[in-house]
């Protein structure tokens, strides 16, 4: 194998910190430089619309690591600078400072960006999104003193900022293309449960709704206007209908991309010298098999970023291994912890598990188990987490029945 003397890393998030400390971890002893365009130290995003919004944490409690870490594990976290452009031949990355560096190994862990809403006004002050600390600073200043505010897109995100806003006594109407919360993601059980818990906290929802224009008065946002003529008044709209891979070093480079920098079950790019990690990579995984796009995924989540930095630096130092690990997800809203284990499709079949508190809906494609989506039933999520690592089905009627020993077959 060749000599790996430098690792330069692209992009300082939840991925690229994640396999600049397992590197070191596992004793890489060479030099390791996290490039990332973000001012501040690699930070978590999922507090930004739970606690952070609310007020509950500060920015030093979202930290993945507070600053002294960085030089004692010797990593070169060159904050607020920008990789422009990727020089495969001569193996060296050009930065937005000027500089450049060389390379024996590079990591691309660019993440997403938010998809902008392709109408007009959709650039006017008040309309904003959220992705970034920076966004969430804006978003939090934003919501004071202000009384009605727009949701469009009835996503995760979306809907955990309406709960947060909500919850302050705001007016929140949340409006989605689709007839159901959620829709892309989870089954119409949890949609539907979901859309009570939402409407019994006051967030009001628009479905089957197209945005046509946001109004403005004055330079500011004013209302938001949909395809049935409707004008609904805003202070404040948040944009949140979904993301985009930041492909684009990659495919200006030559690399495949599709949705997504392709990568092999090893996480490597077309190009050896070269892996990518994290919500920016479409990858071949056994859980995919049977869902609509064949059986390679792109995944935006916290354990797909930390997962897959890990199994990176693993090979990075000698030990290889395919990545294998069960997709899982969690997503507060209000009161209701909602996690999900697997991947469904749109139409698997759903079986619901109910408990005195919460609830479970176990989805089943081709007759085997595809996913479980949990609301306030850890156990229940713990245990599908097994189940599909094991590649262990149950069978319909067993999940339905509430006195069926899920947590034995799971560790059976
Ligand atoms: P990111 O964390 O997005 O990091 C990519 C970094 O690369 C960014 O800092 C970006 O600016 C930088 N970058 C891009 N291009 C360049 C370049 N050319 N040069 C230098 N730097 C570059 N997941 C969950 O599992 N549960 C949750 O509850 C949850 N809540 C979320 C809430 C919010 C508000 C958001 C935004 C995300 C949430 N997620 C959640 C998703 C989770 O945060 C992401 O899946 C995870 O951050 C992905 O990690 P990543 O490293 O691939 O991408």
């Amino acid at each position: 194998s060749e000599a790996m003397d430098r690792i330069v890393i692209v992009g300082a998030g939840q991925a690229g910190f994640q396999a600049a400390a397992s590197l070191r971890e596992a004793g890489f002893s060479g030099s390791l430089i996290l490039v990332g365009d973000e001012a501040a130290l690699p930070y978590q995003r999922p507090p930004l619309s739970k606690a952070y919004l609310a007020g509950k944490t500060d920015a030093r409690g979202l930290l993945l690591r507070q600053e002294s870490f960085f030089a004692e594990h010797r990593i070169d976290h060159r904050a607020g600078t920008r990789v422009t452009a990727l020089d495969r031949g001569a193996r060296q990355v050009r930065l937005s400072d000027g500089g450049s560096l060389g390379y024996d190994h590079l990591i691309l862990a660019t993440g997403t960006r938010n998809r902008t809403l392709p109408v007009p006004g959709a650039d006017l002050a008040g309309v904003r999104q959220l992705r970034s600390l920076d966004d969430a600073d804006a978003l939090r200043a934003a919501i004071e003193g202000i009384r009605r505010i727009v949701v469009v897109g009835a996503g995760f995100i979306g809907l955990e900022f309406a709960a947060v806003c909500a919850a302050r006594g705001l007016s929140v109407t949340v409006i989605e293309a689709a007839e159901r919360v959620m829709a892309r993601a989870v089954s119409p059980e949890t949609s539907q449960a979901f859309r009570a818990f939402h409407e019994e906290a006051g967030v009001a929802f628009l479905f089957g709704a197209g945005v046509t224009a946001i109004e403005g008065e004055g330079g500011r946002v004013a209302a938001v206007r949909t395809a049935d003529g409707q004008s609904l008044p805003a202070d404040l709209v948040v944009v949140g209908i979904g993301v985009v891979p930041n492909q684009e070093l990659a495919e200006d480079a030559g690399l495949a991309v599709r949705d997504g920098i392709e990568v092999d079950a090893f996480l490597a790019t077309s190009d050896p010298a070269i892996s990518a990690i994290g919500d920016c990579v479409r990858f071949p995984t056994r859980f995919a098999a049977g869902l609509p796009g064949g059986d390679r995924v792109r995944i935006e989540s916290v354990q797909n970023a930390v997962d897959q930095g890990r199994c990176l630096a693993a090979r990075l130092i000698g030990r290889p291994a395919a990545y294998d690990a069960v997709p899982w997800f969690w997503s507060d809203q209000g009161p209701r912890k909602l996690q999900i284990a697997g991947l469904a499709a749109p139409d698997d079949a759903s079986v619901l598990r109910r408990a005195s508190a919460g609830f479970s809906v176990f989805r089943f494609r081709d007759g085997r188990l595809s996913a479980v989506e949990s609301v306030d039933r850890a156990a229940d999520h713990m245990a599908a987490r097994r189940l599909l690592a094991a590649g262990r089905t149950l069978t319909p009627e067993q999940a339905s029945d509430p006195g069926f020993d899920l947590k034995a077959l799971a560790t059976a």
